[in-house]
């Protein structure tokens, strides 16, 4: 008899690694709920919330939010899901908020997009976004069929705030001191997959064929 568990996996990578981008392909192609932590914060500073109000300076700075405001507010997230499969974008993004996740679930995989900073530095810059579902486009290689436009809803498409040169170098160093420690957490646990590249477009059939072999059927994997 084959007994079925619930795939969860993590996805990681620098910032504008094209983890969105990739998780939205996941999360199409394999029916996994898609948990983007940054995505979560903007919402919360879109609305208003006490938790957006407290954590906007820390963001627009390009700082890390605390551990334990996050992990609480991820691992809340996550229970309310129950039963669907996941994918966390975003999360952990330090040792400690692994540790959290870990006191929680089993992960099946964590995906990691290694392209060089280099290659970041001048994307994040030519990046929109479509705030309330995180969608995101590029204006040099995955522009909307509209300019300015959303293709999903046609709402209009903004520049994050910490999408400014200087906020993205100061993201990039958070990600080097506090993030990359995360993958060698993980490298240890044996569940790490590196995928490396410059551009989405190519690393994404690698990672297809990777979760094809891990995943059979939508977001449903044999015991
Ligand atoms: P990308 O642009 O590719 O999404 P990113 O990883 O820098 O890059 P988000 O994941 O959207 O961007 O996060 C934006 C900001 O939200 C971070 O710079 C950080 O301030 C805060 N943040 C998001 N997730 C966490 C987390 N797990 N722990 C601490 N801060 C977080
Ligand atoms: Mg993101």
């Amino acid at each position: 008899m084959a007994l079925h568990r619930i795939f969860r996996a993590v996805i990681m990578g620098p910032p504008g690694s094209g983890k969105g981008t990739v998780s939205g392909r996941i999360g199409k192609s394999f029916g996994l709920k898609h948990i983007s932590s940054g995505d979560i914060l903007r919402a919360n500073i879109n609305a208003k919330t006490e938790l957006g109000l407290l954590m906007k300076s820390c963001i627009d700075q390009g700082r890390l939010a605390p551990d334990d405001i996050m992990s609480r507010l991820i691992l809340s997230d996550l229970r309310a899901l129950d039963q669907s499969a996941w994918l966390l974008d975003g999360f952990p993004r330090t040792v400690d908020q692994a540790e959290s996740l870990d006191e929680a679930y089993r992960l099946d995989t964590v995906i990691n997009l290694d392209v060089p900073f280099q290659t970041i530095q001048q994307r994040l810059t030519s990046r929109w976004t479509h705030l309330p579902s995180g969608r995101v486009y590029n204006i040099d290689f995955n522009p909307p069929k509209v300019p300015g436009l959303d293709d999903v809803t046609g709402e209009p498409l903004v520049q994050r705030d910490d999408d400014t040169p200087e906020t993205v170098t100061r993201r990039l160093k958070a990600y080097e001191t506090q993030t990359e420690p995360v993958l060698e957490f993980y490298r240890s646990k044996g569940v790490l997959q590196t995928f490396s590249g410059t551009e989405t477009n190519k690393i994404w059939p690698h990672v297809e064929a990777f979760l094809h072999s891990k995943l059979p059927s939508g977001g449903q994997k044999r015991a």
